[in-house]
């Protein structure tokens, strides 16, 4: 039987490395691997191997001119404009080539499910949902996730959902399809008052031809996974249903977790493994069982998203790995190896519960305003009633 979902991998993804202490290092890609092979859930998987994206791929979202300074950078070593050469994004070794590969691992998961070869697929390495059109940002060069919708649009699928949850605001992406009325975007992040990019407030609602296309949903610091499946469930489940699409794509950044030293929400590896489960339902439910998941944030690189990145790709694969299961030894002992002094969780779960209340149409919680807010920005313009808890 074949696996109910193509994963793409390959070690050549670990050249995404911005170098030094910056805190997207790539040891958080090849820790899930290992971590999710120790435990059985990649047996029989045949990982896909990304070959780097060619130009006028990246080119159907990113400029010339950027591409190009992207390309000379290593060579030209400052002042190269775009973004490129700050601390958030720094210049390093083959950057064309390590950001065209990443490029290139989500578009070899999108052609997986073009190819009507399996209706899902993980790009781990992905999610680089900050990247502009002409400039880096927010440790992002390419914004790998936006050109494979593109290449979607161009390839069978006229309406796509992207569900961002990572603690960041989408920005990258709901730029890409501001206007574009065949692409949802929904992003669930930080107040961007209190956090970069400083974007995605309810009133950000998509361009001409396009309004109610982007959905934001700012919560408030420590946001809980309580008060976050409150959130989730009171916004995305009813525009999913109005919309149909017919493939979801969703950003999987795990820098939400109330251990990330990046950013102040509050939500366990428990929530981030039923974030997962719910997708997947959704997926099943409204966009034709089709899956598409990037990876994106996350910067407690030891103890969380190995952990919650493997729950991923075994919901993925729909082989549920219990919370409970104790994180196997040959897998701390390669952690202790690399990192001696690091203080290892014993299993799969941060003991937390995931239940919520449903949103009843009140304000009583502190996450309520902001339910209310997006709902009331954007509901209307999909025939749904904002103030009616059933809608
Ligand atoms: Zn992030």
């Amino acid at each position: 039987m074949t696996a109910p979902a193509a994963i793409v991998w390959d070690s050549a993804l670990l050249g995404y490395d911005l170098g030094g202490e910056h805190p997207l290092h790539p040891i958080r890609l090849e820790l899930t691997i290992r971590l999710a092979k120790a435990l059985g859930v990649l047996d029989g998987v045949e990982l896909l191997v990304p070959e780097e994206a060619p130009l006028e791929e990246i080119e159907r979202i990113h400029d010339s001119g950027y591409v190009a300074a992207v390309r000379d950078a290593p060579m030209a070593g400052w002042d190269v404009g775009h973004g490129l050469g700050t601390p958030d994004n720094p210049i390093f070794d083959r950057m064309h080539e390590a950001s065209a590969m990443v490029v290139g691992s989500s578009l070899l998961a999108a052609k997986q499910i073009a190819s009507g070869a399996t209706k899902r697929a993980a790009s781990i390495a992905g999610g680089l949902h900050h990247a502009m059109r002409d400039r880096a940002a927010g440790f992002c060069v390419y914004n790998d996730t936006a050109v494979a919708i593109s290449w979607l649009l161009d390839n069978g699928f006229e309406r796509i959902a992207y569900l961002d949850t990572d603690v960041h605001h989408g920005d990258g992406v709901q730029d890409a399809f501001y206007d574009d009325p065949r692409v949802l975007t929904i992003s669930l992040h930080q107040n961007p008052l209190t956090l970069f990019p400083g974007t995605g407030f309810a009133d950000e609602t998509g361009g001409p031809g396009a309004e109610g296309m982007a959905v934001n949903v700012p919560l408030p610091p420590y946001t809980n996974d309580r008060a976050w499946f409150r959130a989730f469930h009171a916004v995305v489940p009813s525009l999913l249903q109005a919309f149909r699409p017919q493939l979801l794509v969703s950003q999987c950044g795990v820098d939400t977790h109330d251990e990330d030293p990046l950013a102040s929400l509050s939500l366990s590896v428990d929530g981030h493994r039923q974030i997962y489960r719910t997708v997947r339902e959704l997926a099943e439910q409204f966009a034709r069982g089709n899956w598409l998941a990037c990876g994106g944030g996350g910067y407690q690189l030891l103890r969380v998203v190995p952990r919650s990145w493997t729950h991923l790709l075994a919901t993925m694969l729909d082989r549920e790995v219990d919370p409970g299961t104790t994180l196997p030894r040959e897998w701390t002992d390669f952690v202790d190896e690399i990192a001696p002094s690091a203080e290892l969780p014993g299993a799969m779960t941060d003991k937390k519960s995931t239940d919520f209340e449903p949103w009843d149409g009140t304000v009583d919680e502190r996450v309520d305003s902001t339910i209310r807010d997006t709902r009331r920005a954007v509901f209307p313009l999909h025939g749904l009633d904002p103030d009616d808890p059933r809608d």
